[in-house]
């Protein structure tokens, strides 16, 4: 078999670095590796190399550029085997705006651009910049890629992109709904036509990236018509410590009657809010379900939230769909909560969704496959592969195709 050429992936946030080295064709993972709490005292460096794995502590004065530095030496150096099968660098960018509907080779008139979508972004897209800025130097002879979490959304129609607020808000500052989570909601749409046998052309799937970050996605026919986030990843459903949807009224009232600036706003909404505010308790799924098991009242109800909120996105994308031939759960708490996949399809049964005890319970820690044999649409379990996503637009744009 000849030898394939490995993709590096960087994804960088505002104080995490992840990396990995993939084969584009088979998914295959030869390193992977996190850098996180960057800055801090406890910043730790964690990677797996040929299925060993390993962690270092860092210094609080790491950053991008020395982590990256350090996996340069490595590939120089004992790694050098994949280093000469790299054939392209892939970015995870988490907004692009509306001037990319598609991953791009980074050229200079691109930065620019991803420069531009940083107002609509700013705990992100200065990251990505910043990891690109550094392997644009540590890897000059390689292609470097760029893929966004909003370009999968960009084909969405505009009656499911607007905000009812005045035109002129788009019209001059953009102001709109773009979705995030692109490269997750389209693996899972290709995966779930795969597991059905059908060209995706002929799939209607709604997908449930339930992670710490959450949203849905309804895509038919291979192509994203409607998604939760928004303009920002606060929008739709409740996430680990994101409020998702309000009365935007509420904002004002905070404001106002309760003296909350803008930054004391940015921490309730982002931080604050979510499964933890809620459970008074945890972030973290996991926890919340043990507590619930224990008669903790605010996991019970933190989790109740979170899946009727879910349950009822999942019944309004019936509209776009008409006729749902999947729905789809990923993320750390789809792949895994055999909970939560119950009590939201409990809420759906009205709608002909029907979930199989047996097969709920078996399928998670990375298994794949149908929860449901009966009612009228498919439920899958698909772990979600956002990195081999990453990895195969690389290879593509590398290689010259469009
Ligand atoms: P992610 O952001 O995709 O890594 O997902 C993180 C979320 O997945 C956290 O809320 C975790 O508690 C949740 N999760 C991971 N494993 C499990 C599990 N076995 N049961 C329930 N939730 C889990």
């Amino acid at each position: 078999m000849p030898n394939p050429g490995l993709v590096l992936i960087f994804n960088c946030g505002s104080s995490t670095l992840k990396f990995a080295v993939l084969n584009p064709f088979s998914g295959e993972e030869h390193l992977s590796g996190q850098a996180d709490a960057l800055g801090s005292s406890g910043a730790v460096l964690k990677w797996r190399h040929d299925g060993e794995d390993h962690v270092r502590q860092l210094s609080p004065s790491d950053d991008f550029e020395s982590v990256m530095g350090g996996l340069v030496d490595k590939l120089d150096g004992p790694w050098s085997d994949l280093k000469t099968r790299l054939v392209a660098i892939g970015h995870r960018v988490v907004h692009g705006g509306e001037q990319f509907a598609d991953s791009v080779l980074i050229d200079q008139e691109v930065l620019v651009a991803i420069r531009s979508c940083c107002e609509l972004a700013p705990l992100h897209n200065p990251a990505a910049l910043q990891g690109i800025q550094v392997a644009l130097i540590a890897f000059p002879q390689l292609p470097q890629i760029a893929v966004f979490d909003t370009a999968f959304h960009q084909g969405m129609p505009d009656y499911a992109y607007l905000y009812a607020l005045p035109y002129r808000l788009y019209r001059e500052h953009h102001i709109r709904r773009y979705g995030m989570h692109g490269s997750s909601h389209r693996y899972i749409a290709e995966r779930a036509a795969e597991l059905q046998g059908k060209p995706i052309t002929e799939t209607n799937v709604i997908s449930a990236h339930l992670g710490n970050g959450a949203s849905v996605a309804a895509i038919k026919g291979g192509q994203s018509v409607d998604t939760s986030m928004g303009l920002t990843p606060l929008e739709g459903l409740v996430m680990g410590s994101r409020c998702g949807d309000l009365d935007p009224g509420l904002l004002l009232h905070l404001g106002e009657a309760l003296d909350y600036s803008l930054a004391e706003l940015e921490q309730l909404l982002n931080r604050e809010s979510g499964l933890f505010g809620l459970s008074e308790l945890s972030n973290d799924c996991r926890e919340l379900e043990e507590a619930m098991e224990n008669g903790h009242k605010g996991a019970r109800l933190a989790l109740e939230v979170f899946c009727y909120r879910l349950a009822k996105y999942i019944a309004a994308y019936s509209i776009p769909l008409r006729r749902v031939s999947a729905l789809a759960f990923t993320g750390g708490i789809g792949e895994n909560s055999a909970w939560v996949r119950h009590r939201t399809i409990h809420w759906l049964s009205a709608l002909g969704y029907q979930i199989n005890r047996e097969r709920n319970e078996a399928t998670r820690f990375g298994a794949e496959g149908l929860i449901s044999k009966a009612g009228t649409v498919d439920i899958f379990v698909i772990p979600t592969r956002e990195d081999w996503v990453i990895a195969r637009d690389a290879a593509r744009l590398a290689s010259g195709e469009r």
